[in-house]
């Protein structure tokens, strides 16, 4: 299967080549770990974490490298910690634990790499000597700053004007740098800040050249696929290739892909609006796998208007495809692939919707089917697709019982078997009366009672 993917350094769709496909290796950029994340930073790894199962399908799972780092030091950690009044170690190691958790719920696989910036800080230190060594950065007194003007690729990534580029620059009191544009690599210490030494001086890196040292330590000098979201363009990921490919002459990654912005009920989400919606807490009200399901239901390039009524409708849609999986839930499955119309438009730059659609078919045929060896093959593929994009791979069942009171009424049920045993049958008619309003079916038989939402 061909694996066509857009890339933002070119502008175009390409065909995906690996330069080893006995190693394929993708970097993604890792939350900065100092609060809880929220739904937009939710989009970036479930759109990876698609290219991964893709690619594993596609190459073999031990033939994917995926890396996706956790930022643990960083102006924002530092004065986090400090408000908290607890060392930075603990709320990083605390909010690393909780990003894990939320993308776990969320459905992702583990990436295969998880680096750490504290942990690869001597590597950046060995990036930007090669940088000073090469003339292309300079040392002053509030750190070294990585000179744009000796950069002529400067700016490839988000084809930005130098004009373009100057907006948004911030430049401190303290600041040292020649010009601008220019950014930090290594910051002087200030005290009470945490601090590592190197050859020029006792300080700490800047947020850039961790993804360069990251990337080169893990998965290589240039990698095949790096990603994030389309807010990293500039400057993030246009200052990592030319720290990686001023250091090393090679470039730092063949294909870029970037995926398009969250906004919630319309507007940008940002706190002065009020209106940012914190993963774990969306997860705490719907099933990780609604949250996943409405995050891939526009292309990943595409913006992604977040709502409520997002949210039901995805509901829906995979309460319909656990119906069909319902239907069949007694049929053993076929191991099958997933459908070659579902894998082509994952392979057309991740065509999530146009998949779906073909999900939805399957799941319209399975419904019909009267016939056994029919329903095998259906429901085989059913799953097959819905385990490269993440989904449908629950107990039916489950599925329909799930919720936040489940524990109510797994004892209203049972209190009901209970009356039932002992012959009282008014009060096993009063609990199901109780269940019934609650949304709820009891089916008895006999080895029991079970139950589904209805409605
Ligand atoms: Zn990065």
């Amino acid at each position: 299967m061909d694996i066509y993917l857009t890339n933002t350094l070119t502008r175009a769709k390409e065909r995906f080549v690996p330069a080893d496909p006995g190693r394929v290796t993708m970097y993604v950029c890792g939350p900065t770990v100092y609060n809880y994340a929220h739904i937009g930073n939710a989009r970036p790894p479930v759109v990876f974490d698609v290219l991964f199962r893709l690619l594993r399908a596609a190459y073999g799972e031990g033939s994917v490298v995926y890396a996706r780092n956790f930022t643990d030091i960083d102006d924002r950690i530092i004065a986090r910690a400090a408000e908290l009044n607890e060392p930075i170690e603990t709320l990083t190691a605390r909010y690393t634990k909780i990003y894990r958790d939320d993308m776990a719920a969320l459905g992702n696989l583990a990436p295969s790499l998880e680096p750490t910036a504290t942990g690869h800080v001597p590597q950046m230190c060995e990036i930007i000597g090669a940088l000073i060594d090469k003339g292309a950065a300079y040392k002053g007194k509030s750190g070294v700053w990585f000179c744009v003007a000796e950069d002529a690729d400067y700016g490839k990534l988000s084809r930005r004007t130098q004009d373009e580029m100057l907006t948004g620059t911030r430049v401190e009191a303290e600041d040292d740098k020649k010009h601008p544009s220019d950014f930090a690599l290594w910051k002087t210490a200030k005290p009470g800040e945490p601090a590592w030494d190197s050859d020029f001086g006792r300080g700490r890196p800047g947020w850039h050249i961790e993804c360069s040292a990251m990337i080169r330590a893990n998965l290589g000098e240039t990698i095949d696929i790096h990603g994030g979201g389309i807010d990293l363009i500039f400057p993030h990921h246009e200052n990592e290739i030319a720290q990686s490919e001023t250091a090393y002459g090679k470039p730092l990654a063949r294909y870029w892909m970037h995926n398009g912005f969250l906004d919630m009920d319309g507007e940008k989400m940002s706190k002065s609006l009020g209106n940012v919606v914190l993963i774990h807490e969306l997860a705490s009200e719907w099933p990780g796998e609604v949250l996943r399901w409405a995050l891939l239901s526009a292309h990943y390039r595409a913006p992604l208007g977040f709502s409520r009524d997002l949210l039901e409708q995805s509901k829906a849609s995979l309460d319909r495809l656990y119906t069909a999986l319902r239907r069949l839930k007694d049929v053993d499955a076929d191991d099958v692939d997933a459908p070659d119309a579902f894998v082509a438009a994952l392979c057309d730059d991740l065509n999530t919707p146009e998949a779906v659609a073909v999900l939805f078919g399957l799941a319209t045929e399975a419904n019909k089917s009267e016939k056994l060896p029919e329903q095998q093959a259906l429901k085989g593929r059913m799953l097959a697709a819905g385990a490269l994009i993440g989904v449908l791979q629950g107990d039916p069942e489950a599925w329909f019982r799930s919720g936040d009171n489940v524990d109510e009424i797994d004892v209203l049920v049972a209190e009901r078997v209970a009356a039932r045993q002992a012959k009282d049958w008014a009060e096993a008619d009063r609990l199901r009366q109780v269940l019934a309003g609650m949304g709820v079916e009891v089916m008895d038989n006999p080895q029991g009672s079970t139950w589904k939402r209805v409605g």
